[in-house]
């Protein structure tokens, strides 16, 4: 048994009992179903109603679609992202990379510039050094063709192993 909110052409609302929606069709073509209250024949399913846009209500129907396809426009205007793991095979090898360079270096600190050059002239033991020097530093040394090579440590690595 299906239950339909029906309107006649006079804007009767009433319900109609049917035993499926194809007895309800079968009816309604040959003007089986009428209003109870004005007796007029031409029933319709109420605008209400679902699958109700089969039929007269085109006009409706273009509007639910453009509506449908709001959903669709929204999805193709985004992008695919992904959320970078922190522990990723870059990640790790930098790691490696930078525990390398701390593992064999001497950690001279402030005095880096002051140590570069010392080396860089011969004035002391030519090793492998690292330590902290201001961008001017840096750019310095570079300039008087002392082979320093700025790099950021990870934050993971600073503190326990300096
Ligand atoms: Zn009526």
């Amino acid at each position: 048994m299906k239950v339909f909110d029906l309107q006649c052409s006079q804007g009767h609302c009433f319900e109609g009992w049917f035993g499926s929606e194809a007895d309800f069709a079968d009816q309604q073509a040959r003007a089986l179903v009428d209003c109870p209250l004005c007796g007029d024949g031409h029933v319709q399913k109420m605008l209400s109603a679902p699958r109700l846009n089969l039929g007269r209500a085109k006009p409706q129907e273009t509007q639910e679609t453009h509506g449908d396809d709001s959903p669709a426009r929204g999805t193709a205007s985004t992008n695919e992202v992904a959320l970078a793991s922190p522990q990723t095979e870059a990640t790790q090898a930098l790691l490696h990379l930078a525990r390398e360079l701390l593992a064999r270096t001497q950690d001279v600190g402030n005095r880096f510039a002051e140590e570069a050059r010392k080396i860089h002239y011969g004035e002391a033991q030519a090793r492998p050094i690292r330590g902290q020097a201001t961008p001017q530093q840096t750019r310095d040394l570079l300039e008087e063709g002392v082979q320093v090579m700025p790099f950021v440590l990870p934050e993971s690595l600073k503190g326990p192993l300096q």
